[in-house]
């Protein structure tokens, strides 16, 4: 296994989940039901899943995966963010054959991984005009738009 495939985020679901949230709410939690940033409180205990938060402005419960390629899956986010990265960091492309083996699991569990990601991918990601490379994650236009900084003052 390449060494930066030995990256915590890959193998370690807290971790993975931490790193996405950095990444998703880098100023923090907020609703993506509603938007709010500051009535928001994270659920602790056995009774809730990890990771799971509660808006107290619309009382719905979510958590970072909300609008991203791994809302309502029982995949781990590890895998997730495995095959996010191998599809983004792969010139030409890679198989759901290739990333099966790479990832493990099952074929279609990699198959559907793959259409996911895919469907949710900026279509300017594999642009080679493009000067920067965009970022490891390509999640879904809708988690950008109800995010607050983006909406409001
Ligand atoms: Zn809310």
């Amino acid at each position: 296994m390449p060494s930066h495939l030995q990256n915590p985020i890959f193998h370690d679901e807290t971790a993975a989940r931490e790193w996405l949230e950095a990444r998703i709410w880098p100023s923090g939690p907020f609703c993506p039901h509603c938007g709010e940033a500051e009535r928001v409180t994270r659920l602790h205990g056995k009774a809730h899943r990890p990771g799971l938060l509660q808006c107290n402005s619309c009382r719905e419960q979510f958590t970072v995966t909300v609008n991203t390629v791994c809302e309502r899956s029982k995949i781990p986010l590890t895998k997730w963010l495995m095959a996010i990265y191998l599809l983004n960091s792969s010139k030409n492309g890679v198989s759901a054959l290739q990333m099966h083996r790479m990832i493990g699991g099952s074929y279609k569990t990699a198959w559907f991984m793959m259409h996911r990601i895919r469907e949710a991918m900026p279509k300017t990601a594999h642009s080679k005009s493009r000067q920067k490379r965009k970022p490891l994650w390509p999640w879904s236009n809708a988690a950008a738009k109800s995010h607050p900084s983006m909406s409001r003052t």
